[in-house]
């Protein structure tokens, strides 16, 4: 199967009318219990989640935001699905550049990598949560994960493959982040995606960073961005870019794109969207918040209209410090977190460590204090 030629160029997408990405969580079924899974993954298929016609459904349906749109089926562990390989092939017979986040397990065999590259796969994106089989093995809940999982990365690789690699970020792991950065690179992947936890699912018994250490680990992520042979990006953490900026405001007027090229930062509902297991449309799957159902309503049209979409794409709708912040529009804070903490995705984001200039209201919900 050939794969579609790069995507759009990214500096160019009108997220009011089209995600950057769209997230189709094809199944919440999984081996694995880890601590953070958003999903609450269960060891079982649930009976409704949408079946492979309803799934081409809405892979049609995520072609009509535009040619070349990214599509990450997630889970849950996708491999759980015997439909899989087909929606792969068929998605990228629609024009869609399909992308694949399975979990280290067993299943996951270098057959099973090339027969997915074969299928048209774009991308890999595997997790390492450690820089070490023990503590990778620890925060996965599976001992053996690790090499399972590199096995995995290499296979992806010798298939040609682009490998990516997702770390989850909170205080259990932090200290990992050096050690990760360093396989990131031996693994030859092209792009970091390091995601700041968000307390929902299983997350909700993980410790997440302070503000401060999240700061400082931003900083941080700035000069691996500067310096490491891949790309990186935030999840959950979009004032990255308002540090990348901070930092590159004295020295340069050059156009402010991240690692990945793109100008702005990706928020739930903004450049994002999410579709879970039974169908239903959420902005993000930290922000499970429905705007309706890909059963009942039109995907592009719920992204473009519903009320929910629209004001998470209007920053001058949020409150607090983030609403008061000047970079509310090239960064506009974790909905999620947000919405996680207080139940009000317009709300601010407790993880910035930022005080907006001249800024004397409240701070927001959920800080964390202790590191
Ligand atoms: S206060 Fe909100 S909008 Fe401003 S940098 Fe922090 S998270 Fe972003």
């Amino acid at each position: 199967m050939s794969r579609p030629s790069r995507g759009p160029d990214p500096t160019a997408i009108d997220t009011s009318r089209r995600p950057f990405v769209l997230v189709w969580e094809v199944t919440q079924a999984c081996d694995l219990a880890c601590d953070h899974c958003r999903a609450d993954a269960t060891p079982t298929r649930h009976p409704d989640e949408l079946t492979t016609e309803e799934g081409k459904r809405l892979l049609d349906e995520a072609s009509e935001f535009g040619p070349g749109q990214l599509v990450v089926l997630s889970g849950g562990d996708p491999l759980a699905r015997s439909d899989l390989t087909e929606l792969v092939e068929y998605g990228t017979e629609q024009g869609l550049r399909m992308t694949l986040t399975p979990s280290g397990t067993s299943s996951l065999t270098p057959e099973t990598v090339r027969d997915l590259g074969d299928a048209g796969i774009q991308r890999l994106a595997l997790s390492i949560d450690g820089g070490s089989p023990a503590a990778h093995d620890s925060f996965r809940g599976e001992d053996g994960s690790f090499e399972q999982t590199v096995q995995a990365a290499r296979a992806a690789r010798a298939a040609g493959v682009p490998l990516q690699i997702n770390t989850t970020v909170c205080a259990q792991t932090a200290d990992e982040l050096p050690a990760i950065r360093d396989l990131v690179a031996d693994l030859d992947a092209v792009l970091w995606s390091v995601f700041f936890l968000v307390p929902v699912g299983r997350g909700r018994i993980l410790d997440p960073v302070t503000p401060e250490r999240a700061e400082r680990i931003l900083s941080w992520l700035t000069e691996v961005s500067e310096e490491a042979p891949f790309g990186v990006k935030t999840t959950e953490a979009p004032h990255y870019r308002r540090v990348a900026i901070q930092r590159r405001r004295d020295s340069t007027d050059a156009p402010d794109t991240d690692g990945i090229g793109r100008r702005l930062g990706i928020i739930a509902g903004n450049g994002f969207a999410f579709v879970s297991h039974t169908g239903d449309i959420y902005p993000s799957g930290f922000l499970p918040k429905s705007a309706g159902s890909v059963r009942e309503s039109s995907l592009v049209e719920r992204y473009r209209e519903s009320d929910l979409f629209q004001s998470l794409r209007d920053p001058d709708q949020f409150s607090g410090k983030c609403g008061a912040c000047e970079f509310r529009h090239v960064c506009g804070g974790s909905r999620s977190r947000a919405y996680a903490h207080t139940g009000d995705p317009l709300a601010s984001d407790p993880l910035c460590d930022y005080v907006p200039t001249d800024y004397d209201g409240p701070m927001p919900a959920g800080r964390a204090s202790d590191d």
